[in-house]
């Protein structure tokens, strides 16, 4: 019997330089929210997208409330936020009370429609609300289209905060993704192509910006012997020990992207020919991170989905646009065309297969020979 060791998604990937740095931490006693890890993973984080500044923080969920809260954004605010993403982009908006619009995805990179965009900050002009912010997310580790969208939100004099989460070590038209909003936002949850366990980052070359973050982050404690508080904050820092962690796997960033970037041209080889089966496109000016593979065909994968849970090898669903969440049931959404819903279109016929840098050749034939075997018993169905 062939072993079934199962197939995760996106599991961690260590490299051995983590435990060093953890024991590091050990040696010194740096068992803290603060120490030489964080400040040493900060500066290596910046230096390496060439930005500014940096704060590592508990998740990346913090860190896009802290960029809502650097931005001003409150109750009765407009953000403008792509809608194909994740809950956590647009979650700390959600419960500042901000009213969210929704953006929908271009055909050729998945991400925010340029053209969407720009019919949404027009209906803003005319009814003169200027959002506070317009969030932009890196899907799937792609760079979004980042020069249409950035002049559209310049000439409205909108600030871009850049969810990174997905996307780091990516690049659009040569530079680092993580490097173009105001503030950008990265994410080391345990699925993500680093990992501290969990953490986030969040980056601007606004220092001040940074450092008032830094503030709101540890509790917003005013300079003086005793604890007094001009205002109140928030407890978000990493700890010293993760940072370690951080810090040994950003060493390894390049193989790593490499690694994903391999797989997917694996699959892309193997299960390219098939009759409906296509992929993530990955636009000219596009080097993704190919964090997650992203097939789709022309029906719903639900079955290629159970078929493969059955072999014990995890896949999902390409996320739910926030304008077909119930939550958000009653938010303004722009799609891309009068009839084109990418997004949801994307949801209902795009599947993630397993990506982490860490598997075998092994373990992906058998998520090939799965995928194939779910498509030709689907065929063979269709027929009879
Ligand atoms: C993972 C993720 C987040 C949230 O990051 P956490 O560190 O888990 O809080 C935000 N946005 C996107 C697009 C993500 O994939």
């Amino acid at each position: 019997m062939i072993s079934h060791k199962k197939i995760y998604l996106s599991p961690p990937h260590m490299s051995g330089d983590e435990m060093k740095m953890i024991e590091e931490a050990f040696a010194t006693n740096w068992i803290a929210p603060l120490g030489p890890h964080v400040d040493a993973f900060e500066q290596e984080t910046a230096d390496f997208l060439g930005v500014g500044a940096a704060l590592a923080l508990a998740s990346g969920t913090a860190a896009l409330h802290l960029a809502g809260e650097l931005l001003g954004v409150g109750r009765g605010d407009r953000v403008l936020c792509s809608s194909l993403t994740f809950a956590a982009t647009i979650a700390p908006f959600y419960h500042k009370g901000a009213e969210c619009v929704f953006i929908d995805s271009e055909p050729g990179s998945w991400n925010m429609s340029p053209q969407a965009l720009e019919a949404a900050l027009e209906d803003c002009a005319r009814s003169g609300k200027t959002p506070k912010a317009v969030i932009i997310v890196n899907l799937y580790g792609q760079s979004c289209d980042m020069d249409p969208i950035l002049t559209l939100c310049n000439r409205h004099g909108v600030p871009v905060i850049e969810d990174a989460a997905e996307s780091l070590g990516a690049r659009y038209k040569g530079r680092q993704t993580g490097s173009f909003g105001k503030f950008s936002v990265l994410s080391y949850n345990g699925n993500k192509i680093i990992t501290t366990s969990g953490g986030g980052m969040l980056l601007s070359d606004d220092g001040e910006a940074i450092a008032r973050a830094r503030f709101l982050s540890t509790q917003a404690r005013d300079p003086a012997l005793w604890y007094q508080h001009t205002t109140l904050g928030w407890n978000y820092r990493l700890s010293n020990v993760l940072a370690g962690i951080g810090r040994g796997q950003m060493r390894h960033i390049h193989q790593r992207v490499e690694a994903r970037r391999r797989i997917f041209a694996r699959y892309a080889e193997e299960l390219g020919g098939i009759e409906g089966v296509e992929f993530m496109p990955e636009p000219h000016w596009s080097v993704s991170n190919r964090w997650l593979t992203v097939l789709t065909l022309r029906e719903s994968p639900i079955f290629v989905l159970e078929r493969l849970a059955g072999l014990d090898i995890e896949t999902r669903p390409v996320w739910k646009p926030m304008h077909l969440q119930p939550v958000f049931e009653n938010c303004l959404y722009y799609p891309h065309g009068a009839e084109q819903d990418v997004s949801a279109d994307l949801f209902r016929r795009g599947l993630c297969l397993p990506s982490g840098s860490g598997m075998t050749e092994e373990e992906q034939t058998r998520v090939i020979e799965g995928i194939k075997e779910a498509l030709a018993a689907a065929r063979g169905k269709t027929k009879s």
